[in-house]
């Protein structure tokens, strides 16, 4: 008997997109079909996608995201297996809070208080964030009666129901918004906070499921804002994570400066893909093909073969946001607490989202003495934001500190970061989308698709999602053949 890996001995296979998906389908891929080749295309000249780490004047900047959570384990076993385990650092262990910008001043997220989640009646009680009565009527959430609808709703939808009015406008947008850069009347809760959906199902209320499980969404170190505790960076920026990646592929062949233009059928139930470089214009093809590029990147390229699919893929929307980056010395920002950063209701009219405290987060991300700020503005509600030049945004941020933190003075150090179109909006009904995307895919054999554009943004859903979809494919190339 023929063993199946021997069966598809000749198979090739291409992976278009080379970011943190890309790379984890590529690795997935080798492993499941050691025989194989295997062609990684990306349209830039590096690997990594948004995922960039800059290292200047002593500071340490992520580009993009500066860290992912160890919850579901599959980052622990990511580094593991690509040797980079010992250079997995936490989150200090001071300072681990969040604020709330009103008026000129911060406020401390009341401890306890996790996205959504409050686990602690008297941090509320006390909270200066909140008037007296929205107060109250937050802790009233236990009363009121759970939702006997199954649809989707938004995230204002569910959180004005449950805790009020004041408690969505002043809490729960900033510290849930800024992580989607999302418009909150359009933000689906079954697709981003699918969680709390089920918590209102099971208990009727999401303060008795924090008390009965006195573990979903607990800070059991008392910080707020979010479950610092659970969060992981590279010591060395999340650059050396795509390095560690790219460096443990083996039988895959990296093409840099390609962009894909379009993926039609080829014979024999294969895919051609054509792809355009500096100087020509290339067709290939593959047996099978992961797609780990965004959606409407894709919809383009299946433009000619699916029309449908294509214009299903271009609806799912996509934010832009700008990052302002600040390095500055301790003694310029005299009122910043001794916290992780601190996020700007939208009724307050101000131009900053959020302002994260790099270095308080992470060892080794600024000189000593210096402090690193990463300062977002735009998302979805203020995208034109991001087209402002570097002048404007950096005098946004430096307005928004200075009446916050009592920022004075020139930074050691800027930049400005610009991510047009980057962050997939998962918009109510996103998971009917899902499905009818998927009930489309069906009819293309050995095309998958992966990336942070379906079933999450963060790094580990990704990276789960470009594993997934190489097993998908392994799996078809085996029983076809
Ligand atoms: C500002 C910002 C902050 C974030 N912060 C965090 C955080 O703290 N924690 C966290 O977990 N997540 C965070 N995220 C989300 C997370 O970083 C991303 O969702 C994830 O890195 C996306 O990886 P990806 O490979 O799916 O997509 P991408 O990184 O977008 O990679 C797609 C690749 O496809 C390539 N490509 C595009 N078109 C073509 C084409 N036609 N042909 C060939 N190649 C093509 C692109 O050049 C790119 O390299 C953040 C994202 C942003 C933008």
């Amino acid at each position: 008997m023929i063993a199946p890996s021997e069966h598809v001995l000749s198979q090739q296979f291409a992976i278009i997109g080379g970011g943190i998906t890309g790379l984890a389908a590529a690795l997935q891929l080798e492993r499941q079909m050691p025989q194989s080749k295997i062609t990684l295309i990306e349209s830039s000249d590096r690997l990594g996608g948004v995922l960039r780490t800059r290292l200047d004047r002593g500071f340490l900047i992520e580009q993009s995201a500066d860290m992912f959570t160890a919850e579901s384990g599959i980052m622990l076993d990511l580094c593991r297996a690509m040797g980079a385990e010992q250079e997995l650092i936490k989150t200090s262990s001071t300072g681990r809070r969040a604020f709330v910008a009103r008026g000129n001043r911060l406020y401390p997220v009341p401890a306890g208080f996790s996205m959504m989640t409050p686990n602690r009646m008297d941090s509320i009680l006390e909270s200066e964030i909140l008037e007296p009565a929205a107060r109250l009527r937050l802790l009233a959430e236990r009363w009121v009666p759970r939702r006997n609808d199954d649809t989707d709703e938004s995230l204002q939808s569910f959180a004005v129901r449950r805790f009020g009015q004041q408690a969505f406008e002043r809490l729960i947008q900033p510290l849930i918004s800024g992580i989607y850069s999302a418009d909150p009347q359009k933000l689906s809760m079954l697709a981003a906070l699918g969680r709390f959906v089920d918590l209102e199902r099971e208990h009727g209320s999401l303060i008795l499921a924090a008390k009965s499980a006195n573990k979903t969404g607990f800070n059991e170190d008392g910080s707020s804002g979010a479950r610092y505790g659970m969060f992981l960076a590279m010591k060395n920026g999340m650059q050396s994570l795509i390095e560690r990646m790219s460096n443990h592929l083996n039988q895959t062949q990296v093409v840099l400066n390609a962009k894909i233009g379009s993926v039609t059928p080829g014979g024999h139930g294969g895919w051609r893909i054509q792809a355009e470089t500096a100087d020509q214009s290339l067709r290939q093809q593959f047996d099978g093909v992961i797609l780990a590029t965004r959606a409407d990147v894709t919809g383009k390229m299946l433009a000619l073969m699916d029309p449908g699919l294509s214009r299903q893929l271009s609806r799912i929307e996509c934010a832009s946001m700008a990052i302002v980056v600040l390095g500055l010395d301790v003694k310029q920002i005299p009122r910043a607490p001794n916290c992780f950063g601190f996020v700007v209701p939208e009724i307050e009219n101000r131009h900053l989202m959020a302002c994260s405290f790099a270095s308080n987060k992470f060892a080794g991300r600024a000189p000593q003495g210096k402090v690193l700020l990463r300062c977002f503005i735009g998302g979805s509600q203020h995208a034109d934001r991001v087209d402002l030049d570097d002048r404007q945004l950096v005098e946004m941020a430096r307005q928004d500190l200075a009446e916050l933190i009592g920022l004075v003075g020139e930074p050691d150090y800027q930049q400005v970061i610009r991510w047009r179109n980057c962050m997939p909006q998962y918009h109510v009904g996103h998971l009917d989308r899902l499905a009818s995307l998927e009930n489309g895919m069906a009819a293309h054999p050995a095309m998958e698709m992966a990336g942070n554009s379906y079933r999450g943004v963060g790094i580990p859903v990704c990276v789960a999602s470009g594993q997934q979809a190489a097993i998908r494919l392994a799996d078809q190339a085996h029983s076809t053949k």
